[in-house]
């Protein structure tokens, strides 16, 4: 079986959040369980592309609305990733630093769809199942079905998986002009409240969807940026699947970005030592509880209530506890973060930006790692952190709520709260720190160890896709 991914992000190649270590795993897992996979990926101007060798394997062309766009298609040669990744170049449209944020972004994705389908065809390179992953590859499955041009896929299974339904590439229908050409009864399958929508468009003409999480389906139903409706009516072809996570690369006892290696029996010590280098680095006491973030500063990340709540914590219990904040995003929640940090220099630090490396080392060293989200289709980070020994502080959302057991039901290991406020948020950290204080070092070694060993692997969700993808072919 063969089956094309076609995406926005991979790992290693272009990260910007869950997405690229979902499409940087799950293919190199299901190839692992016998099953040849490809990623196709706009050719973004990054190091990897820079530092790899890529093969020239095809050069083509495309009319988008009246103007001509030359592409190629590259290969990197050796499978290093563990399955064939392919990248579309288009010079000066797709070869950028960045993966998201240019102004024309609509009319990038557009061309990488585009260009994407006019490969295959005319490399007769036809796969078993297409499979595409949120907005950026919405419109694929209609291409498939309803423009001629690609009518060599049409009858291919296609497969859809929302990482994150609030983003969903809308466009006005002025941008119809630079679609290939299609059959126009079919228009209704495109728009949304009188926009194209691709993510609507995805939804409609998928095979079948999937979510990251089965929490996050039922809220979809709920809360999902305006296609609530549509993602109910088209709940028969639905199907929750958790993320993994690759084991390979998040693993303590080999990360070379790690400054301490360790495993389970040197935890302890594996934990300290990581944390004291983290402190030094950043002139906090490593002697207190150390509670992290790392993720962008989005409301859907509930990053607004963290300055508040650290402020807080800070002034009822001086010299208790210490926090760290890895990310970025809104500006006004950057700048208050870095105030309240030179404010209380010894007990929080912040890192504002995007550090892969630093964000394994934070994993590492915390005791806990708080995300008081609002939305979290999946969340990976409580999966990295719980497999580095770090206790997780999360909002009972999505898959949050799926993945994290509280410490106060039986079998539990991880602390949730309920609310996106700052009350709510302050009080967990609470929580924390009493749980801190109550616990003895054993115990604490021994609930580090438990999180640590949780299978949270992709084994069993490259599986079940793989049945799913059967399923259809069927
Ligand atoms: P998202 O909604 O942002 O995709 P996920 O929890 O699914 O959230 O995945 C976030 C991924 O991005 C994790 O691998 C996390 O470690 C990483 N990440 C987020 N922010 C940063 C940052 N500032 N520096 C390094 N890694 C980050």
């Amino acid at each position: 079986m063969h089956v094309i991914h076609f995406a926005a992000e991979c790992y290693p190649v272009a990260k910007v959040g869950g997405l690229a270590d979902v499409l940087g795993a799950l293919p190199k897992y299901q190839r692992q369980l016998g099953i040849n996979t490809s990623v196709v990926l706009p050719f973004y101007d990054k190091t990897f592309v820079r530092t790899h060798y890529l093969e020239r394997i095809y050069e083509g062309r495309i009319y988008q609305g009246g103007e001509r766009l030359n592409y190629e298609v590259l290969k990197e040669k050796d499978d290093l990733l563990g399955f064939k990744l392919f990248l579309i170049r288009i010079p000066g449209l797709l070869d950028r630093e960045e993966v998201y944020s240019y102004p024309d972004e609509q009319v990038q994705f557009l061309a990488f769809q585009h260009a994407g389908l006019d490969w295959l065809c005319n490399a007769k390179m036809l796969p078993d199942i297409i499979h595409c992953h949120d907005h950026h590859t919405g419109l694929i499955p209609f291409y498939m079905e309803h423009a001629d041009q690609f009518d060599l896929l049409k009858g291919t299974p296609t497969i859809a998986t929302v990482h994150n339904g609030q983003y969903q590439g809308w466009m006005d229908w002025k941008m119809a002009a630079l679609l290939p050409a299609f059959d126009t009864w079919r228009w209704g399958l495109l728009d949304w409240n009188g926009l194209i929508n691709p993510l609507a468009a995805l939804i409609k003409c998928c095979w079948a969807y999937t979510t990251v999480s089965e929490g996050y389906l039922s809220e979809l139903y709920q809360e999902a940026n305006g296609l609530e409706s549509l993602f109910l009516a088209e709940k028969d072809k639905a199907y929750g699947i958790v993320n993994g996570i690759d084991t390979e690369l998040w693993n303590a006892s080999t990360d070379s970005m790690l400054a301490y290696n360790f495993n389970l029996v040197s935890i302890a010590k594996g934990k300290k030592t990581n944390k004291e280098k983290l402190c030094s680095d950043y002139g906090l006491n490593p002697l207190l509880p150390l509670i992290v973030f790392i993720g962008r500063f989005a409301l859907e990340k509930g990053a607004d209530l963290l300055a508040d709540s650290i402020r807080y914590s800070l002034a009822q219990h001086e010299g208790e506890v210490t926090f760290f904040i890895l990310g970025s995003g809104d500006r006004s929640i950057e700048s208050k973060l870095v105030e309240l940090s030179e404010n209380y220099s010894q007990h929080f630090g912040v890192h504002i930006g995007y550090n892969e490396e630093l964000a394994h080392q934070v994993y590492a060293s915390a005791d806990y790692l708080l995300m008081p989200s609002r939305v979290e289709p999946c969340g990976l980070n409580q999966l990295y952190a719980m497999r580095y020994g770090t206790i997780p502080v999360v909002r009972a959302t999505g898959g949050l709520k799926d993945t994290v057991k509280d410490i106060n039901i039986y079998d539990g290991y991880g602390m949730l709260f309920d609310e996106a406020s700052v009350e709510a948020v302050f009080g967990a950290i609470q929580q924390a720190l009493s749980f801190w204080k109550a616990t003895k070092k054993r115990e604490l070694g021994t609930l580090r160890k438990k999180i640590m060993k949780l299978d949270f692997s992709w084994d069993k969700s490259a599986a079940k896709y793989i049945e799913l993808y059967k399923k259809l072919i069927e």
